[in-house]
């Protein structure tokens, strides 16, 4: 069993500096509550729980440099829903915000994709608006970041279902949440147990080309070195990257197999210290290097829209394999890898606290260009997103996502427009409704149809959706004129 000190010695190495006092009490009382409850409980490769699991998802969100107060939730993230702990017990030990957060990561285990692509965007918005909180949801990906590790131990169809889900659902939060590589690690991970054939396929086709990029950027790195030094002045630092597996097959499809136009399977980083070393840089790699013009790509004075910035450029190796340089700053660089989470934290770091609080919400929201306070941003993000929307379920368990008042009719035919043109009630969590009866959140709809049912221009009061009006339209005037 691991012990409480070695806990906080790899977590001040994760963070890469000594947890301050107060933060060792409110983990040290998380580590015990957890240690106690979760005592006894193992996983399916036979691990003890607590360490096996607990430990690992908070190490998660220590990488990505969350919080103290996340890094004790995630320690406490199964223990609502699998231990016999109570919430009043575990908010008279940790608090409010901590079991706020433990409470949402336990309310969504239950979203679960069920194999419906059709219905995975209201999924998505589902996780979302259960989570509440951008928190949670983080959370939630550095759980399933490391449940994805150990996959191995699952059986074949349950490994499927959570790996197809990961990358669908967790994978495209994590990049809307700007977290680029965390989704592109949840990707990778889930890829093989998702898609075994496509993902052999992509081995076979990238594979000796990784192998030969492998000892492409490990000489140029090399070369890259005194280059750096003798324009800088100090050594930056260099990162080798190879390509997600996940990004070059999608790539692959959009180009057709050809394993030629997928440029960037290898890349390397360099991060310097400031703006204009960036430019000085990417001069003295030109003068090294040959580039593609077509490639090079100036996200410093155009940012990508989601806040990404970077220069990149594509050069020719001279052994026929072109290598991707990318080149920031120290703050771009956190921002990129981290994203919304990084708003926040690293403001933090740099001592102004209110203003990136927050900033996650531009990404959830479409508020971005205007000029709102955070509470007036959560406040439009409520009323537009969380309030505003029902997400009902079809018996199988598909989300339907409608705007607040929306009827049984307007489900109906948001599940399918044969489904709504016959539609003659619905039972709603098990007691029979008529179609203008009001669908709330949460709610099981199983819509009752009838081949003697006919839409009525008296449906249009019924509805509130333009989709289901539309429809209701269309169906009217295809009708052959009754009488
Ligand atoms: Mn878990």
């Amino acid at each position: 069993m691991i012990p409480l000190d070695t806990y906080f010695k790899t977590l001040a190495d994760i963070r890469g500096e000594e947890l301050s006092a107060e933060d060792e009490e409110l983990l040290g009382m998380a580590f015990e509550l957890g240690r106690k409850y979760h005592a006894g409980q193992t996983r399916a490769n036979g691990d003890d729980y607590f360490d096996g699991h607990c430990i690992p998802v908070s190490y998660n969100v220590a990488k990505i440099q969350m919080p103290a107060d996340m890094i004790a939730a995630a320690l406490l993230h199964d223990s609502l829903e699998d231990t016999t702990l109570t919430r009043k017990t575990l908010l008279s030990v940790c608090g409010k915000d901590v079991t706020f957060m433990v409470d949402g990561v336990s309310k969504l285990s239950k979203v679960k994709y069920q194999g419906n692509d059709r219905h995975v965007e209201s999924l998505r918005k589902f996780f979302v608006a259960t989570a509440k909180d951008v928190r949670v949801v983080i959370l939630k990906l550095c759980d399933r970041w490391h449940n994805l590790s150990t996959l191995e131990f699952l059986p074949e169809q349950k490994r499927e279902r959570i790996a197809k889900e990961s990358i669908l659902i967790h994978a495209q939060l994590a990049s809307r949440l700007n977290m680029g590589q965390l989704s592109s690690t949840l990707k990778d991970l889930a890829f093989p147990y998702a898609y075994p054939e496509s993902y052999a396929k992509t081995m076979k086709t990238i594979g000796p080309r990784l192998a030969l990029g492998e000892s492409v950027i490990d000489s140029m790195f090399d070369a890259l070195h005194p280059i750096a030094i003798d324009t800088l002045g100090y050594e930056p630092q260099i990162d080798k990257r190879l390509k997600g597996v996940y990004s070059a097959y999608k790539k692959l499809l959009r180009k057709n197999w050809s394993v030629s136009e997928v440029y960037d399977l290898v890349a390397l980083r360099v991060v310097v210290n400031s703006r204009e070393e960036c430019y000085r840089m990417l001069g003295a790699i030109h003068s090294k290097w040959h580039p593609l013009p077509a490639r090079l790509k100036d996200y410093i004075a155009l940012p990508k829209p989601n806040g990404y910035q970077s220069l990149h450029t594509t050069v020719m190796s001279g052994t026929g394999l072109m290598v991707e340089i990318q080149i920031r700053t120290k703050e771009m660089h956190f921002v990129n890898e981290y994203g919304v989470a990084a708003h926040h934290s690293y403001k933090d770091r740099i001592g102004d606290d209110k203003q990136g609080t927050f900033a996650w919400m531009d990404q959830l929201s479409a508020l971005k260009d205007r000029q709102l306070s955070p509470e007036e941003y959560i406040h439009e993000l409520e009323s537009d997103f969380f309030e505003t929307r029902i997400f009902a379920l079809t018996p199988m368990g598909d989300v339907i996502d409608l705007p607040s008042g929306a009827t049984v009719l307007d489900f109906a035919y948001a599940v399918h427009s044969d489904i709504g043109n016959k539609a003659k009630g619905a039972y709603v969590n098990g007691r029979y409704k008529p179609i203008y009866a009001k669908v709330n959140s949460e709610s099981v709809v199983d819509v009752v149809t009838s081949t003697r049912v006919m839409p009525s221009e008296k449906w249009l009061d019924y509805i509130m959706t333009s989709h289901a009006k539309s429809k209701i339209l269309k169906a009217l005037h295809h009708e052959p004129e009754a009488r």
